[in-house]
């Protein structure tokens, strides 16, 4: 059922885990996390970011259109998105972003850039999450994918903010720094979406012994 819905929807990847599995005193509660790709003319654009703005609208319709076919099909579970599960569970304070739920339902991995990246599109991704309160009969693909940056830095050396190193990421430094070409306050530029190079058409599927290495389920 869930499998047709999201072909339905083009949703090339998306995965299901079991928030009892990762947090305690959560039982019950399930997570179903998927990604729509961003445009690859609005990626290359970036840092100016018209088409990018256009292209995240358009994705939150497609989003906010996937997360009512899921509600709507699947009427036998209690859906609940991310920011009332935060208030009951407190993700955001554990850590548990959308991104790390998507982690562990075998997206992606969480890359140098604090990014997830995933196997089919690296970083270029708009994430959907919702939950249920009830046991999902979905078969769950968490813990199915690993991966890592290797010894790829391409990110860290284009990062205007220096908030990129070998071993870490400070968002401070991304926020505080980053002004688009009108000089505006932007929360993210994007060049390392951009440069990824597991974002990369031409370079995915060519994954060398220093690359970043992926081992992905839960692909639709
Ligand atoms: S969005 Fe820009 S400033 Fe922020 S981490 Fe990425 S490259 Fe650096
Ligand atoms: S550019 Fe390289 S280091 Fe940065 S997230 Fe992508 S694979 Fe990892």
């Amino acid at each position: 059922m869930i499998e047709n819905l999201f072909k339905q929807h083009e949703v090339p990847l998306w995965g299901i885990v079991s928030l009892g599995e990762i947090i305690e005193h959560t039982d019950g509660y399930s997570c179903i996390t998927f990604c729509l790709p961003y445009d690859s003319a609005a990626v290359a654009a970036l840092p100016d970011d018209d088409l990018m703005n256009r292209c995240k609208k358009e994705l939150s319709e497609r989003t906010r259109a996937v997360y009512k076919a899921i509600v709507k099909e699947c009427s036998e579970y209690r859906f609940v998105f991310y920011d009332d599960v935060d208030k009951e569970l407190k993700l955001r304070e554990k850590g548990i972003s959308q991104k790390v739920l998507a982690h562990l339902a075998g997206l992606g991995w969480i890359g140098r850039s604090s990014l997830l990246i995933t196997s089919k599109f690296g970083p270029r991704v708009r994430l959907g999450t919702i939950f249920t309160k009830d046991d999902l009969e979905f078969k769950f693909t968490g813990h199915l994918c690993s991966g890592d940056c290797g010894d790829c830095m391409t990110c860290a050396e284009i990062c205007p903010a220096g908030a990129i190193s070998k071993n870490s990421y400070d968002v401070n430094k991304c926020r505080q720094i980053v002004t688009d070409a009108r000089g505006e306050y932007r929360t993210f530029c994007g060049l390392c979406m951009q440069v990824c190079p597991q974002g990369n058409a031409i370079n995915r599927g060519t994954l060398t012994a220093n690359s970043p290495r992926v081992l992905a389920a839960g692909d639709a």
